[in-house]
């Protein structure tokens, strides 16, 4: 009962723990064991067209379904992940089930579209995920220009010859690859000169600010004229009102994920969404006439 449990959590944290220890403590314990336990699932957020309004992927995002504290932010575990050594493990089942979920929609006549998956560096620099990805392919069934991988400018990628192998492996599978949360790194220029990208993904800080502070837009617009003179496409991540919206619309910025329309939602409510063809959220904010 309740009574019990409180004394056991009052033995078990010690007084000189403070609480981000102790909560730490007892997730490393747990994260051990998530994945053979089924605790991990994957969340998916749309990702829309600013063009023609339609869903033109989804990103998939790792949750952990704690039995006791319910769903817990990738924030706060895949950092333990890492730390244990355990994330090109979860990594890799991460991309087998988005892709097998993938294929299982478009085997449920739902319309074609990407999904986004992230990989850490770990995953990234260790094993060889180039191997690891053509086999999730061929397992799955999907055709690669459905899966597009996103790297995180801020997973510490180096400019070596090895990071730029890897990522010509992955081209030649025929995967895209996309620059998350771009413009939070030191290196961006340099790396969109030499790395063999698709797409570069403006970070949720500069969407943030975009509607109200000048240099917040003035960034997002050179982010996408640079991305437009290397022939690449942008994402905007982090999209939540309509202005901002209509401002990326201006940009002519290509895609947007974001609250405004979505969050990441369980894999069983996205069949609803996918066939909704055209996006009530986005329509009838249009209609309304608070965007442009
Ligand atoms: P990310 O790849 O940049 O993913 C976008 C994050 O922004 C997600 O947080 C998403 O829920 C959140 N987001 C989306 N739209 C909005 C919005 O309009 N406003 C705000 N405030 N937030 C928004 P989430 O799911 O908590 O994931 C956090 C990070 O954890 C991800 O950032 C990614 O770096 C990492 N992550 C998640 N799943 C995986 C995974 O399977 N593998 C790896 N390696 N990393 C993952
Ligand atoms: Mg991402
Ligand atoms: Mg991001
Ligand atoms: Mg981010």
């Amino acid at each position: 009962d309740a009574k019990a449990q409180g004394r056991g959590m009052y033995r078990f944290f010690s007084p000189e723990l403070n609480e981000a220890a102790q909560l730490r403590h007892m997730l490393v314990n747990d994260v051990r064991h998530a994945r053979q336990r089924g605790e991990f699932l994957l969340y998916y957020q749309p990702q829309l067209s600013l063009a023609s309004h339609q869903i033109s992927g989804v990103e998939a995002l790792l949750r952990w379904d704690h039995p006791k504290h319910g769903i817990i932010s990738p924030a706060l575990f895949i950092p333990l992940l890492e730390e244990l050594g355990l994330m090109s493990d979860v990594g890799e089942w991460v991309l087998r089930t988005a892709c097998r979920q993938n294929a299982e929609w478009q085997a449920q006549g739902l319309p074609p579209m990407r999904t986004a998956v992230n990989l850490s560096a770990q995953q990234f620099y260790r094993g060889n995920i180039v191997k690891t990805v053509a086999r999730v392919l061929e397992e799955s069934g999907l055709e690669p220009k459905w899966l597009e991988l996103e790297l995180t400018e801020t997973l510490t990628l180096d400019e070596s010859e090895t990071t730029i192998e890897i990522m010509n492996g992955l081209k030649n599978l025929g995967v895209g690859l996309t620059l998350d949360d771009f413009g939070t790194g030191w290196s961006s220029l340099s790396y969109l000169r030499r790395f063999p990208l698709d797409r570069i993904k403006i970070d949720r800080s500069f969407m943030r600010d975009v509607t109200t502070h000048e240099n917040a837009a003035a960034v997002v617009h050179s982010i996408l004229n640079l991305a437009q003179s290397l022939g690449l496409t942008c994402i905007a991540e982090g999209v939540e009102t309509a202005e901002q919206l209509q401002y990326l619309k201006q940009q002519l910025c290509s895609e947007m994920q974001g609250f405004f329309f979505s969050h990441p939602l369980p894999a069983a409510e996205m069949p609803t969404l996918l066939r909704a063809a055209t996006l009530a959220g986005l329509s009838s904010a249009e209609s309304d006439g608070t965007v442009a």
